[in-house]
């Protein structure tokens, strides 16, 4: 039968040439993937396609792996130097996932307890509904996290610069701690992407939001986790029974064993073959193509980003209405050291604690006229957020003292303005808030 031959409807949903990339075609910019699935082989070869050679990264189904969010995991894997990544839709959906492939009802997990809002309530709240305890600890205190840890314990968490504290985790230091437990650092480096590479540091996976810097435009939300390469999963026996024990949601495997994985990660093909299988939390093709775009230019916008924080950061230091100027250029003692070994005490967020406290954060909000109250952070434009009433409002009075969160603590995250325009906004706006009554 010819193609013309076909019902309408039929014809309709074909491709035409133009449908089709083939060698002839080159574009520069990368296919979109929009599509739900793949068209498969012959029988015997699709079976090929879902059995253990392809470790669960062959295009049968979006839900999977698609070519499109396949070319963002290869960037942001090449980022950090790892061996492989899984995409998410979300920074928080990586997250999730990142620590329930390690752990189940009855484990436990060791976090920094500065880390991001909404992952310090999925730890502390939702988690714990689910039999997985957190024990949260000073973050910048390494043996904190072995004093906390116990033969539950399948993970050490942290943030490499705290949102938004800003503190420095000590990386090294908590990943000796991880390597004498048995058990992998995973790190979240959404705020320091081309700064730091936790992998270096020790870090075993890396989660981004790459709904910020990576994406830079706040145009789509994604994440990514990375298998950095430095924890040697085959080795964890009991430790990680998730990965080395037989998974009954696989017909018995057990996925150090599997035999591709040699030269990649039993913690992503688990986690691609049963999570994103099962939760389906998976990155849509079109915003996988956007985030892609922006991945392109990070290090540029990075240097850009930093450079003016520094700038910003040194001017408004000592500013009479500000109590303090947070900034890694800015930090002293332990904290400063830190921040120059992990980050070259560099950074493109600022933390402002106003001296007249809430009063004073709300009034200045108020009357900037650049930058835009926004909850977000890595954007091109600069965005200021107030913590205490917004990302970590759901917190109490006491969790939010203890992540130095007061209600007069703005968040900056510098954009690409120029530099003399932005102090000029933000100058005016502290200006006019209300100082404090002198006692
Ligand atoms: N991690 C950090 C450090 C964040 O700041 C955020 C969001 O602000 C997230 C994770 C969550 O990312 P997403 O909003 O993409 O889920």
């Amino acid at each position: 039968m010819k193609d013309g031959d076909w019902d309408v409807q039929t014809q309709l949903l074909a491709d035409g040439p133009s449908g089709r990339t083939g060698p002839e075609l080159r574009p520069v910019a990368g296919p979109v993937y929009e599509t739900a699935s793949f068209e498969l082989p012959g029988l015997a070869e699709a079976g090929a396609l879902y059995g253990d050679d392809s470790l669960g990264e062959a295009f049968t189904y979006s839900r999977y792996a698609n070519p499109t969010c396949a070319e963002l995991e290869r960037r942001v894997s090449t980022l950090e130097q790892g061996v492989g990544a899984v995409a998410t839709g979300s920074g928080m959906a990586a997250i999730a996932l990142s620590v329930l492939n390690l752990c189940q009802a009855g484990d436990s997990l060791v976090c920094s307890s500065d880390v991001y809002g909404s992952t310090h309530t999925l730890f502390a709240h939702t988690l714990r509904r689910w039999g997985i305890e957190t024990r949260f600890v000073d973050g910048c205190d390494p043996q904190a996290f072995a004093r906390a840890a116990d033969h539950t314990t399948r993970a050490l968490y942290g943030e490499t610069m705290p949102n938004p504290s800003l503190r420095t985790f000590p990386i090294r230091q908590v990943a000796d701690v991880a390597d004498r437990l048995g058990v992998p650092l995973i790190v979240d480096n959404t705020c320091a992407p081309v700064l730091c590479r936790p992998g270096q540091h020790g870090a075993a996976v890396v989660v981004h939001s790459a709904t910020k810097y990576i994406g830079g435009h706040g145009t789509a939300l994604g994440g990514v986790i990375v298998d950095t390469g430095r924890f040697a999963w085959g080795a964890a026996g009991a430790r990680l029974p998730l990965l080395t024990e037989p998974d009954p949601a696989y017909r018995g495997q057990v996925w150090t064993a599997l035999a591709g994985v040699r030269n990649s990660s039993a913690y992503l093909v688990r986690l691609r073959r049963t999570l994103m299988r099962d939760l389906g939390p998976c990155l849509a093709a079109s915003a996988a193509s956007r985030l892609v775009q922006g991945i392109q230019t990070l290090p540029l916008r990075m240097a850009r980003h930093c450079d003016t924080a520094a700038v910003i950061a040194a001017h408004l230091h000592g500013h009479p209405a500000l109590h303090r100027v947070n900034h890694p250029s800015l930090h002293s003692g332990d904290d400063a050291q830190r921040a120059r070994r992990y980050l070259g005490a560099r950074g493109g967020l600022i933390g402002l604690e106003f001296a007249g406290g809430h009063a004073a954060a709300t009034d200045f909000v108020s009357r900037l006229r650049m930058v835009r109250h926004v909850v977000n952070l890595g954007d091109v434009r600069t965005l200021v957020t107030h913590p205490a009433s917004t990302t970590h409002s759901q917190l109490g009075a006491e969790e939010l003292a203890s992540l130095g969160i007061s209600p007069g603590y703005v968040r900056l995250s510098v954009g690409l303005e120029d530099a003399a325009d932005l102090i000029n906004d933000l100058t005016q706006a502290i200006n006019s808030t209300t100082l404090p009554e002198q006692s």
